[in-house]
């Protein structure tokens, strides 16, 4: 990876692209074509085939994000799913033991409850700030530690030097999932991590209109996770490379315009009195806020509230309110509101479910790109 370009806006923009241009084009074009002519290659892994992830669209695109984060090397795949699945089954076999983050994405909560058992490969969860009880779960055969940047939807910050340093000194490797923070906000394999995950679905596209992951990291990890990526065949199509090629061009503007716009959002939500708490880690009240400012560029466009008066005032709030869209997944241009309880938490049992701090009436918003003005004006009308 050339390291030709200085900043992150600038590495948005020019990283990654080819030079000189494809017959002059200033866009990426899409190469919509599944497989390519011969030309003299001597190995397999060397043809060029969709599934290969080496068209010249993938290639452009594993160098921009690789280049993103500082990374060695980058591997896109068909979702964050794809990416995460595929990752954990590269870095660990039957027999090995992960600690992993207790409050994480469902989709990978239930690949490694569901999935791991019948392969033989064990699991403890483990806070994201207490390096004593990882130490306490710790076995010989642990291979990996696996936590979030900030955990959905209480936006809490794991202790990432710490999982770094005890990662080292255990000789595991490293996993974060980066997508709430994106690489505006922090930059994981800069500071130590073997791997950073993304799905690509939210920040990274932006536009809520493409499903795709990232695996970003070390050389060697990210070649033998794209191997197994080829035979479980989860490609990212070209023109889904092409629009998420697109969307990364405007990353900077969009999440620098989220942090702040959420930012205002949650001060306006701590201030109101139907507001019984806001969970956003750039609020100085907030147990994430010391370590957000000290790891993170930006506190997010990510934030959830609970009101004084409970369930009914909640469902009234998604009622009334008239811009942000009932609807899961995040980190798109509109803002969008859910219930965690019946969205991403479902499938949770409803006590350790309130145990964890997510009661029946939290409110998960991700901050688009709307007026701030309009949109706390909005919220204003809509709270009771
Ligand atoms: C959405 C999400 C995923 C899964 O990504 P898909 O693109 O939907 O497969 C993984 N991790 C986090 C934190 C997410 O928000």
């Amino acid at each position: 990876m050339s390291g030709k370009f200085k900043n992150m806006e600038t590495k948005l923009i020019h990283a990654g692209e080819p030079d000189p241009p494809i017959q002059g084009a200033v866009s990426m074009p899409i190469f919509q074509s599944s497989t390519y002519e011969y030309s003299g290659e001597t190995s397999h892994k060397d043809l060029k085939y969709v599934r290969l992830n080496n068209t010249p669209n993938h290639r452009a695109l594993h160098q921009k994000l690789a280049s993103l984060e500082n990374a060695e090397q980058a591997l896109v795949a068909s979702s964050g799913m794809a990416a995460i699945s595929t990752t954990l089954l590269s870095v660990l076999s039957q027999g090995d033991h992960l600690l992993i983050q207790d409050c994480i994405y469902g989709g990978t909560y239930r690949f490694v409850t569901e999935d791991f058992p019948s392969m033989g490969i064990s699991f403890d969860f483990i806070r994201g700030d207490n390096p004593e009880e990882w130490e306490q779960k710790l076995k010989p055969e642990t291979k990996a530690i696996y936590v979030e940047s900030m955990t959905n939807p209480l936006l809490q910050v794991a202790d990432h030097p710490a999982v770094v340093k005890f990662a080292r000194s255990h000789n595991l490797i490293s996993l974060v999932d980066n997508t709430f923070t994106s690489p505006i906000n922090f930059r994981p394999p800069d500071m130590g991590y073997d791997l950073s995950l993304h799905s690509c679905t939210k920040y990274l596209n932006g536009h809520s209109d493409v499903v795709a992951g990232a695996v970003l990291g070390r050389k060697n990890l990210i070649e033998k996770i794209n191997h197994k990526l080829i035979r479980l065949g989860g490609a990212l199509d070209p023109h889904a490379c092409f629009l998420l090629h697109r969307g990364l061009k405007t990353l900077a503007v969009r999440v620098g315009y989220q942090n702040r716009s959420a930012l205002q959002l949650a001060q306006y939500l701590e201030k109101h009195p139907a507001v019984s708490r806001v969970n956003y880690p750039g609020l100085e009240s907030h147990s994430g806020y010391p370590r957000a400012r000290e790891l993170f560029d930006g506190p997010s466009g990510m934030l959830s509230f609970e009101l004084r008066k409970g369930l009914d005032a909640a469902k009234a709030f998604l009622e009334k309110s008239e811009l942000p869209i009932l609807a899961p997944s995040l980190g798109g241009i509109e803002t969008l509101v859910t219930r965690p309880a019946t969205t991403s938490h479902y499938y949770m049992n409803p006590k350790e479910r309130v145990k964890l701090g997510i009661k029946d009436d939290l409110i998960r918003v991700s901050v688009g790109l709307e007026s701030t003005d309009e949109l706390i004006e909005d919220f204003g009308k809509a709270l009771p």
